[in-house]
Parts: C-alpha cells; sequence; structure tokens
C-alpha cells in the first residue's frame, strides 16, 4: 500500500512535506490537513497551487525562512484591502509565486446564511485557491490564494452578492461585533446597527488608507467581551447597565439547592471582584449595587437567577492594544455610560466616532496606535481635545493607597480653575 501511494505522489509531483506533517500530530485541527485537502480534492489548478504552497511552506520550516514578499496588488477604486504576496522561490515552487489575500468585511455579528457560505465557496474556487480563513484576527473573511490576474475578478463576483473589501494598511480596519442581541440575552445593546452606522459613515477611511496607522472599531454587546473589544480595539464600545442587576430570588434558591450553599459562595459570592454579594441564611441574594462594577461574572454563573438591569447603554474605551510599543494597553475608559437607542443616540455615537479618528488622523505620529499617543500627550490633552469632562472612572489602574488627604482640595480645585480660565482669556486675546 505504502509503496502505492508513493509511486502516486510521485506521478503527481507531490512535494514531501516531513515538517509540515508534524503539525497535524496534535489534538487540534490542523491547517495542513486542511491544504492538503485541497491539494488532493480541489480543483486541479488548486491542487497544483496547493501542492506547491505545501512545497514553499516546507522549504521554509527547513530554512527557518519566510519566502513572501510584499508588492502593490489593489482592484479599481480601492486602496486597501489586498495583502500582496510573491514568492521569492517562485522558480522551485512556481504555481504559487502570487498568493494574494482579498480581505472581505464580513457582515455585522457575522450572520451568514449557508446560501451565501456557498456563494463564497464557489467564486473562490473559480477564481482563487479555495482557502478561506473565517475569520481572520482583523475580523475579516480571509480569502488566501489569489493570482494579480484573478484578483479583480474575484472581487467583482463578491461586491455582486453584497460584500466590500475591508482594511489593511494605516487605515480604518475591518470592525467586527460579537453575535450580540439576535442570540445572546446579555445584550446590552444593538450592536449590529452601532457597527454598521460607523463603518458605514467612515469607509472612506478604510478603502483609502490615509491615516497615520491601523484604527479598529470593536462592538461587544457586554463586559463578557466576546471579541476582545476592551484590549484590541482602539474604539472599543461594550454594552453596560446603570441600574440594578434584575435577581429572580426564586431561581437564586433553585441554584443553591442544586449547587449547595459552599458551591455558590466558592463560585459566585467570593469570586465578586468588588465583594458586592452575599448570601443570606435563606438562600436569597442581596447585591450592593453602588460597588458593583458590571464585571458580568455572577450573571455568566447563575444565568437563569440573575441578568443585566434594564437601563442599558454602552461604555466606550480608547486605545486598546495587545504588545504596543510602551508595551500592553486596554482601553481607557473614556464615556462611561452612555445611552444607544434612539437615532440621536446613533447620532451621537457617529459624530463622536468621527471626532476621535479625526484627531488620530491630525495628531498621532507615523506608526503610531492612539493609545500610544494619549500616553505621549496625556489624558487630559485628549479629553479636552473631545470636549468631555474628566470623571473619577476614567482610571489607569485603581489606587494603592486609601489614604487620599481632601482637605485644601476645593482651594487647589478653585486655583486650577483659576489657571485654565486664564490660560483661556489668553489664548482668546492672542486670537
Ligand atoms: Fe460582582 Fe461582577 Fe456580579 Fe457586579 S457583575 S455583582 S462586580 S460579580
Amino acid at each position: 500500500m505504502k509503496d502505492e501511494e508513493t509511486a502516486k505522489d510521485a506521478d503527481r509531483k507531490i512535494h514531501p512535506t516531513p515538517h509540515l506533517d508534524e503539525l497535524e500530530g496534535g489534538p487540534w485541527p490542523s491547517f495542513i490537513t486542511g491544504i492538503k485537502r485541497l491539494r488532493d480534492q480541489g480543483s486541479e489548478g488548486n491542487q497544483k497551487m496547493m501542492n506547491d504552497l505545501l512545497g514553499q511552506l516546507n522549504h521554509s520550516y527547513e530554512n527557518r525562512m519566510g519566502y513572501w514578499k510584499g508588492g502593490t496588488v489593489s482592484v479599481f477604486g480601492y486602496g486597501g484591502g489586498i495583502i500582496p504576496r510573491f514568492s521569492e522561490v517562485a522558480k522551485q515552487f512556481p504555481e504559487s509565486k502570487e498568493f494574494h489575500t482579498l480581505r472581505v468585511m464580513p457582515p455585522a455579528g457575522y450572520h451568514y446564511t449557508t446560501e451565501i457560505l456557498r456563494k463564497m465557496c464557489d467564486i473562490w474556487e473559480r477564481h482563487g485557491s479555495g482557502l478561506i480563513a473565517f475569520h481572520g484576527q482583523s475580523g475579516d473573511i480571509m480569502f488566501q490564494g489569489c493570482t494579480t490576474e484573478n484578483t479583480q475578478k474575484a472581487f467583482d463576483e463578491l461586491n455582486e452578492i453584497g460584500f466590500d473589501l475591508g482594511g489593511a494598511g494605516p487605515a480604518l480596519r475591518t470592525a467586527m461585533s460579537c453575535v450580540g442581541h439576535a442570540r445572546c440575552e446579555q445584550s446590552c445593546f444593538d450592536e449590529v446597527r452601532a457597527h454598521r452606522t460607523i463603518i458605514n459613515k467612515l469607509l472612506d477611511e478604510m478603502h483609502r488608507p490615509s491615516l497615520p496607522y491601523k484604527f479598529k472599531f470593536k462592538f461587544s454587546g457586554c463586559a463578557n467581551d466576546c471579541v476582545n473589544a476592551i484590549h484590541r480595539a482602539d474604539f472599543a464600545v461594550i454594552g453596560t447597565w446603570r441600574d440594578d442587576i434584575k435577581v429572580d430570588q426564586e431561581k437564586v434558591k433553585q441554584h443553591v439547592k442544586e449547587k449547595g450553599r459552599k458551591y455558590t459562595i466558592d463560585t459566585v459570592i467570593s469570586m465578586c471582584p468588588t465583594r458586592a454579594l452575599s448570601l443570606n441564611d435563606d438562600d436569597t441574594l442581596d447585591i450592593d449595587n453602588k460597588s458593583c462594577v458590571r464585571c458580568m461574572h455572577c450573571i455568566n454563573v447563575m444565568t437563569k437567577a440573575l441578568s443585566p438591569g434594564d437601563d442599558r447603554g454602552i461604555s466606550i474605551m480608547i486605545g486598546g492594544k495587545r504588545a504596543l510599543k510602551i508595551g500592553d494597553l486596554m482601553g481607557i475608559m473614556v464615556v462611561p455610560f452612555m445611552k444607544l437607542e434612539t437615532d440621536e443616540d446613533f447620532a451621537k455615537l457617529e459624530e463622536f466616532a468621527e471626532r476621535v479618528v479625526e484627531f488620530f488622523a491630525d495628531n498621532a505620529l507615523e506608526h503610531e496606535r492612539i493609545g500610544e499617543t494619549i500616553d505621549r500627550i496625556g489624558l487630559p490633552a485628549f479629553l479636552e481635545a473631545m470636549e468631555i469632562e474628566p470623571d473619577p472612572n476614567m482610571v489607569n489602574h485603581p489606587r494603592t493607597s486609601c489614604y487620599v488627604r481632601t482637605d485644601d482640595f476645593d482651594t487647589e480645585a478653585e486655583k486650577w480653575f483659576e489657571k485654565r480660565a486664564a490660560e483661556k482669556a489668553a489664548e482668546t486675546a492672542a486670537e
């Protein structure tokens, strides 16, 4: 059998892939298995492309070198959205010498019909390699493996079924929103509408890159933050509420009866980060809502008994990003609470988003994310530019000393306001 297989492989000139085979050994599905499936079962053109792709990848592992280089590939009317990849070892692996990626914006909330998915697969079988990643780190659908010649054809067909290119380069990037209120009972706002409202408004910034660096929006319906907005988005919109957590005491009792008091205390009561919970002797729950920081933990564990309050809205955090030049940053709380229900609320969000992007375009240095800009110029300067009053919720981290002297505080505050008024008067006089 082995001899037969070897003969068949030799006949199809299959590149040996000893290094890549190792990657199939672990417990998780392997991308190598997927590429091999396309090599063996894809259309004829795709089989050849995948075979050479595997050959090049194995060659890379052997020499510990990457052999892709960039370039410029685009489609009519767009400045971004295509990631060009040209092979440096095209002589050895000619079929995959051009292997560009089309970044395509997914629908908000990632809601697809199977019909649309089939159409996408057919288009990519016709014009690309057949390899699609749902979804890349950027949130896009990654149509991987296209020749320069076919890029326009693939885009035109994808565009015809209602899809548009996402962002690449120094531009507004494709946004992400969680599955949201369509499927999730913890959702605190209409994520899909917020997502589409902002992206549609700022689409030019995505298709014609003109910013100093990337800018990403992400929308999570609650603090569980299923799209990692807090640490992955320059502009994170996260659902929250400002009234009390809703409690069904009968369901609390049922939970305690089923799971036991010790289990409930260990997994819910003592896990509350602000000690806002206490379990009464009769197995009902008390919540000190003023101390609650809306972390979602108790609600996640006692899903039937607890739910977010009725007065729901959003918090906006700016400047999150993993591994910046200045270290990792979580988004800074800039708008602690804002309602997002009426047309006016959405218009307000849109206007604020525009103001932040404009500020970023005008003030960030080349290759600097907005979190770094704020770190460089200071949060007060950013807040002033955004016309937002400072708020105690805008803390970087909780203070480490609980002793804060407040005597003479009012006098100091008065001095500060007088100084600011004098500065403003001087500015006006200078104009
Ligand atoms: Fe505590 Fe978090 Fe529950 Fe608020 S949501 S009561 S902070 S566990």
